[in-house]
């Protein structure tokens, strides 16, 4: 799926122009993959990402995504969600938080101020030091919800009162 054409392009400017200063060689195939990457909004892991390049850029290798999308990682052009396992790209730099569907695993990007300016608990402070939050909201998405509203409903609650 594609995001606006304008959010696209300002971000693949700002990715081409940050990779420029950092240094990090801009070849064909890199500039492709920023181009997928600027252009959208599913969080793509690094196969999917790989995908979609290969139907415009055929040569290109699945180990040419990963070295350029870790390599934006370690310059901060990129930020990543999920598990190390199924690790997830997300070039949106903007302060944001995301939405999970639990079904089908969708990530989507929302903002909202209150959750931007989220008081840390005391507690995090014992952990470490504080960068900034990003909140996961999680649930059903529509298009999940479409497909089978009633999907594995939970079981029914015993008759008997339980003890606790
Ligand atoms: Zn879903
Ligand atoms: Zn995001």
């Amino acid at each position: 799926m594609r995001q606006q054409p304008r959010h696209a392009e300002r971000r693949l400017a700002h990715l081409t122009a940050a990779a420029r200063r950092a240094g990090i060689k801009l070849t064909h195939q890199r500039l492709e993959i920023f181009r997928e990457l600027a252009a959208t909004e599913e969080h793509p892991a690094a196969e999917t990402l790989f995908r979609a390049v290969q139907q415009r850029v055929p040569t290109v290798s699945l180990d040419t995504v990963y070295r350029t999308l870790w390599t934006l990682h370690e310059f901060g052009l990129v930020t990543t969600l999920g598990p190390r396992g199924g690790v997830r790209f997300d070039a949106n730099l903007e302060p944001h938080h995301h939405y999970v569907c639990v079904r089908c695993g969708l990530v989507r990007d929302f903002e909202s101020e209150d959750l931007d300016h989220l008081r840390v608990p005391s507690a995090v402070k014992q952990l470490g030091s504080f960068v900034d939050s990003q909140v996961a909201v999680r649930g059903v998405c529509a298009q999940c919800l479409r497909a089978s509203p009633r999907q594995a409903p939970p079981p029914p609650p015993p008759k008997k009162r339980s003890s606790r």
